[in-house]
């Protein structure tokens, strides 16, 4: 079988690390697998290098960041191939480029456009393990290097493993699979056998970064068989699947947080229509990722505060165009929140069963958390809290959910046919 393989930055965080790597491939290989290897920088790598630009300027400017960034990938990638080599197995390296996945223009979170793989194909069909440097690619004209954005070597392997036809992508990090909440937060989360696709894209876009969002879409989209397991252990890991039948009796699968939260608020803006459009519009013509979005009307009707939130690491350029617009439109002024996180409640249970969001709400106000915001979606609720309560909220809805030590929580009591909370 072809297997691709992707090994994150703390399986490759050390020499004795890449040549433990290196045993597991040459595993599969001796097992009669044709194997492609993606790899990771080593682990606070790509930290390191953003650091190291932001003491030259504030606001790098985004080219010249992914051709640094780059760089942390292709030093594991070519020590992972020597430690192959020095194993009497037969390995090659490649770059993003050199491997053919072509991306667009839109530096530090570049869309894959298409993987020739050529190269990577040819290395294959010769018997050789194909070492990939992950998180990279190259503009169309291969002028310029560019990234898939933070995780993004899970994307690399999910669609090189759809451009070869892989059976099977494999994805090597540090714990055991996918949890119903962040196993280093919240000690008592369980492993869950299998997930949906969907699911997984929710936990995903919620903060569970043991994948990148976009490698889920991507592996969705094009079926591709994935499964994520411990470079450290032996033990079997979490599949994602398509939806079964069976998986619509859990209430809720997971509980998640991302703290790479930023709230912004124009006070006072004057109540009227296009206001909304006109925000937004620069903001997304910006390139910035808007999330949960909440508007307030005053009580005579004639002001309005809107709230919004983006990723913190774009807070400062979307103040910036916020407190551009506020101005033109003769608000009173823009406020700004960077110390606040998201919490949520997952589970594809919650499209025909009801009162998640209730006792999401009162599990909270029990431990005196104020919830700043309110979101929700077919399979899931979230709500933005102050950053500093993070953990004990994750944990509190982990335990309130009977989600601690026993399988994920079935609901008694059936309610159709509405799909709310
Ligand atoms: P890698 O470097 O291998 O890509 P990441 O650090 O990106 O690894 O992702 C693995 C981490 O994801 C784990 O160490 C864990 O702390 C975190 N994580 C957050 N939520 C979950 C979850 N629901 N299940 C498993 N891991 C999770
Ligand atoms: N090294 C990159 C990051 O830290 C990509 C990855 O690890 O997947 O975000
Ligand atoms: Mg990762």
């Amino acid at each position: 079988m072809l297997i691709v393989q992707k090994y994150g930055g703390t399986s490759v965080g050390s020499l004795e690390r890449i040549q433990a790597v290196a045993g597991r491939v040459a595993a599969a290989v001796k097992a009669g697998n044709k194997v492609a290897v993606v790899v990771s920088a080593m682990s606070g790598e790509t930290d390191k290098l953003i650091k190291l630009a932001q003491n030259i300027c504030q606001r790098p400017d985004e080219r010249e960041m992914d051709l640094l960034l780059s760089s942390g990938e292709r030093v594991s990638a070519a020590l992972t191939a020597l430690a192959l080599q020095e194993r009497g197995i037969n390995a090659m390296s490649f770059t993003g480029r050199q491997t053919g996945i072509i991306t667009d223009t839109a530096h530090t979170r570049a869309k894959i456009e298409k993987i020739s793989g050529e190269r990577v194909k040819e290395a294959l069909r010769k018997g050789k393990v194909a070492v990939i440097a992950g998180f990279q690619g190259v503009t169309g004209d291969m002028e310029d290097v560019t990234t898939l954005g933070r995780g993004g070597s899970d994307l690399t392997a999910v669609a090189l493993a759809a451009a070869l036809k892989a059976g099977l992508c494999e994805i090597y990090t540090d714990v055991e699979g996918v949890y119903t909440a962040d196993p280093n937060i919240v000690p008592e989360a369980k492993k869950l056998d299998k997930v949906s696709y969907d699911e997984m894209l929710e936990l995903a876009s919620l903060g569970a970064k043991v994948l990148q969002t976009r490698s889920v879409e991507f592996a969705k989209k094009y079926n591709v068989p994935l499964v994520v397991l411990s470079s450290f252990t032996n033990a079997p890991g979490t599949y994602i699947v398509k939806e079964d039948p069976s998986m619509e009796k859990v209430l809720v699968s997971g509980v998640t947080y991302d703290k790479n939260q930023a709230k912004l608020t124009v006070l006072g803006a004057p109540d009227k229509p296009g206001i909304a459009a006109r925000l937004f519009s620069d903001i997304a013509n910006a390139g910035l990722v808007v999330d949960m979005i909440v508007q307030n009307v005053s009580s005579d009707n004639r002001e309005t505060d809107i709230s919004f939130t983006v990723p913190r690491t774009d807070s400062a350029k979307a103040r910036e165009i916020t407190e551009k617009i506020a101005k033109d439109l003769g608000a009173r002024g823009v406020s700004a929140n960077e110390g606040i996180s998201k919490v949520s409640v997952v589970g594809v249970g919650m499209r025909t069963h009801s009162g998640v969001a209730s006792k999401m709400f009162q599990v909270l106000a029990e431990h005196g958390i104020n919830i700043m915001m309110i979101s929700t979606s077919e399979i899931k609720v979230s709500c933005v809290i102050d950053a500093k309560y993070t953990e004990l909220a994750v944990r509190a809805l982990h335990q309130a959910f009977g989600l601690n030590g026993k399988s994920p929580v079935k609901k008694s009591t059936k309610k159709k046919p509405s799909p709310k909370k």
